[in-house]
């Protein structure tokens, strides 16, 4: 047995009591967690075995600063002293969300007044779900209730947000999703496309397959078409040229309400301060959370334009209040760390270091192509997917009760390198944004071993 296991340690704690997300049950309770985190410092994590370890998946798409910060800290310890909470019901406020509020949505892709915070991602998307309804009844299109969404994206667990991922593992226990959201193919590429059909081909045949969806709906039911710049829990998947430009020009056709959901693109991921802006896509609202306080904090929110808040004054003025909200919105040393979060990223010009490390961070990836685990790989700032295959000719993926894209993720974790493997094999690689052009060649070699030895044992 781990000796961790026999006595009573936090990993015997963890073992017996605590139920973990996303995590096999059964082997959490037979054998405790994975690795039990300690501290950290720059883009290590230090686990109880001792062992440091370079975060290559920024905890999960949010430690943007890494694991140590003074100001954040400070920002956070003189909150807690001065106003540790205070409610936004009500109309109440406190000058530091109002402060965020306004310093957020000055800095959108594209022109949003008005910002409403809540704790996660997930609550985040389902705010704006409610509120594009909200919308459509104060106009009276209470039937413009259909949300389109990719297969493999990833909005979040609440009931509506889980609804809108395409996620199957997430829906089938929980008798999900519901009626009235439809799924569009995810955009992969290298595993969709068919022999010889070329990127733009294949973006107009996804958006081709997006427009049929809105016509067999009824364009007069569709209420918004929700997407990650990027999909990240679908496994760090760029879309291929040409893609938003024909998605966008179904948006624009049928005059559907475009979503972005910036939470792990926004605030330099791509290279760009918000995905948005690296696809050149024209959200009419947008989610951010994760890199919103670097993740020091839970905090999310969502942006979006007057009009939107008009109809919502509507729905307002008839039941007397917007009737949604949730107690932690807007939370005090939330809304510190986040202004101090967002004052670094200026101060250090955190999207200016991302453009000048991506070079050698992708260059770095792309060379694994020449590995013969190595199929496909696609990036952009500091996000990158890496497909591993069994044979690069036919694009054939390995069969997945071998597990071997965990194979690659344990291996490299054994040496030194956190990544994800994410079904069908897809290692995604995102560190955190200051990652040092030294930390990116090691994180690199030690990914190359990875695949080195999960080779020797495949081959
Ligand atoms: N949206 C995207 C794009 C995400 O990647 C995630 C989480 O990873 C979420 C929403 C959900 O965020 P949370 O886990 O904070 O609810």
């Amino acid at each position: 047995m781990n000796k961790h296991l026999s006595t009573n340690s936090p990993r015997t704690f963890d073992r017996l009591n605590h139920v973990h997300g996303q995590t096999n049950l059964r082997g959490h309770q037979d054998n405790g967690p994975t690795a039990m985190v300690i501290n950290g410092r720059g883009v290590r994590f230090v686990t109880d075995e001792g062992q440091s370890i370079i975060d290559g998946f920024s905890g999960l798409g949010c430690v943007s600063l890494g694991y140590h910060n003074d100001r954040l800290a400070e920002a956070a310890m003189r909150q807690m002293q001065e106003l540790p909470f205070a409610p936004t019901f009500y109309g109440r406020s406190h000058p530091k969300v109002a402060e965020l509020a306004h310093t957020l949505t000055s800095k959108a892709a594209v022109p949003f007044e008005k910002a409403m915070f809540q704790c996660s991602g997930s609550e985040a998307n389902d705010t704006m779900i409610k509120f594009i309804w909200a919308r459509n009844i104060a106009r009276g299109q209470p039937q413009r209730r259909r949300m389109i969404s990719r297969w493999r994206g990833y909005y979040g667990n609440t009931v509506a947000a889980v609804a809108l991922s395409g996620q199957p593992h997430m829906h089938a226990n929980f008798g999900l999703p519901m009626d009235d959201f439809l799924k569009l193919s995810t955009p992969n590429y290298y595993l969709n496309a068919a022999d010889g059909e070329s990127e733009e081909e294949f973006s107009e045949r996804m958006a081709t397959e997006f427009e049929n969806a809105v016509l067999d709906a009824g364009p007069d039911t569709i209420a918004a078409f929700f997407a990650e710049p990027m999909q990240s829990g679908g496994g760090a998947i760029r879309p291929p040229q040409g893609y938003w430009d024909a998605m966008q020009a179904v948006i624009r056709k049928y005059d559907i309400h475009f979503h972005v959901d910036e939470t792990v693109t926004g605030f330099g991921r791509t290279g760009h301060y918000w995905g948005a802006q690296a696809f050149d896509l024209m959200p009419d609202s947008t989610t951010c959370a994760k890199a919103l306080t670097a993740a020091f904090f839970p905090m999310s929110a969502v942006m979006f334009r007057q009009d939107l808040y008009d109809d919502l004054m509507k729905n307002s003025d008839a039941a007397g209040v917007l009737g949604h909200g949730f107690t932690y919105a807007g939370h005090p040393v939330g809304a510190a760390v986040a202004l101090e979060a967002l004052s670094i990223y200026d101060d250090i010009d955190l999207v200016g270091h991302v453009q000048r490390v991506s070079k050698p961070f992708l260059a770095g990836c792309e060379a694994l192509l020449d590995h013969p685990l190595v199929g496909d790989v696609r990036g952009i700032g500091l996000f990158c997917g890496i497909q591993i295959v069994q044979d690069k000719a036919r694009r054939a993926l390995w069969d997945p009760k071998l597990k071997v894209g965990t194979m690659v993720q344990d291996r490299a974790h054994a040496r030194g390198l956190y990544l994800r493997s994410i079904p069908p094999d897809r290692i995604s690689f995102m560190p955190p944004l200051i990652i040092s052009q030294d930390e990116i060649s090691e994180a690199t070699a030690i990914l190359k071993a990875a695949l080195d030895d999960v080779w020797e044992e495949v081959k």
